[in-house]
């Protein structure tokens, strides 16, 4: 006699180009018990079982008391994980150019178990994730579409995809700066850095692939924009998407909004155990959500011509449009 199987694990996927305000959104959603963020998982093998950097709670991976329970639970430890065997799965199987093959509805023998053994390990991640916070919803903001495309191939995964999106030109400007990264221990690392040209190609192939997972999966489209002019409405509406009812709580670290302006003090974040992401994760006050427009006086007019026209097409698309961006009638902060 065997148990009836149990629900699957439900993965809320934030997808997009990074710098879109996805750790922001992730940290927001993580102030609820029903959400548990975990970071981008995608970088856990490569950053935190490798390199053993530092969680968003601030202990090393391995030190980590909730990675390690997640560990036993999803691999009896990870002692288990051969990580270059990982390593070589992802390559062949999650990468932006495999995007094609993964979008097809069906694969050959080879392919179809390379990609059902790599969103497994993902698949019992998630589960595991969920079993030891108790929470409904695991949120993964490994933003990468090739891995939302591996996932869609898992067996028995609830997965719904968050596609971020954010004027590629503010992209561009954000990925041109230095950022320190605090999650290295030993020494000092930095972000990558990419040209306007190399930010406009990613920021159109990222997104045309989100559009088409849409037709393969439940993807929900959300501007970054939305999103800061109105934080409280757009956690409501993600929570929506994901299953979950509307929680007050998960906006209670945000300060100066007018449904948090009852409250005397916003509270101190809950610390999200995620693996890796921006550095905005380590933050430990109460977070102001509000639109950074530096770009529109700080990315250089040849930088500018470059995103805009090579970015052209979808920024029709999404309404990004003109000298001044999308929103007219919005204040500038
Ligand atoms: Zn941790």
């Amino acid at each position: 006699m065997s148990a009836p199987d149990p629900a699957p694990p439900r993965v809320l996927f934030v997808g997009g180009l990074g710098r879109s305000g996805s750790t922001l959104l992730e940290l927001l959603l993580a102030q609820s018990a029903d959400v548990c963020a975990v970071g981008e998982v995608v970088h856990l093998w490569e950053r935190a079982l490798g390199a053993d950097e530092r969680c968003g709670c601030g202990e090393r991976f391995t030190a980590c008391p909730f990675w390690r329970q997640v560990g036993d639970q999803a691999f009896g430890g990870w002692a288990a994980v051969d990580r270059d065997d990982v390593l070589a799965l992802k390559d062949r199987v999650d990468r932006t150019r495999h995007i094609p093959r993964l979008a097809k509805d069906a694969l050959p023998p080879e392919q179809l178990a390379d990609v059902r053994r790599y969103a497994d390990l993902y698949t019992r991640i998630y589960r595991a994730a969920l079993s030891v916070t108790g929470a409904r919803v695991v949120v993964d903001s490994s933003k990468h579409a090739s891995l939302a495309f591996a996932l869609r191939w898992a067996e028995g995964l609830d997965l719904r995809v968050l596609h971020l999106v954010r004027d590629s030109r503010a992209v561009a400007y954000s990925w041109g700066k230095q950022v320190r990264r605090p999650e290295v221990v030993d020494g000092e690392d930095f972000m990558p850095t990419f040209s306007p040209f190399e930010v406009s190609k990613l920021w159109t192939a990222q997104n045309a692939a989100f559009h088409l997972l849409a037709s393969r999966a439940k993807v929900l489209r959300l501007r970054y924009e939305d999103f800061t002019a109105n934080p409280a409405g757009t956690v409501r509406q993600v929570r929506d998407f994901a299953g979950l009812p509307d929680d007050p709580a998960a906006l209670r670290i945000l300060s100066g909004t007018d449904e948090t302006a009852a409250a005397p003090e916003p509270a101190a974040p809950f610390r999200a155990h995620s693996v890796a992401g921006n550095p905005l994760r380590f933050s430990g006050g109460p977070l102001t959500v509000r639109r950074d427009e530096a770009w529109r006086d700080r990315l250089p007019r040849r930088s500018r011509a470059v995103v805009s026209l090579a970015t052209l097409p979808l920024r029709v698309r999404y309404g990004y449009l003109g000298q001044r961006g999308s929103d007219e009638s919005v204040e500038r902060a």
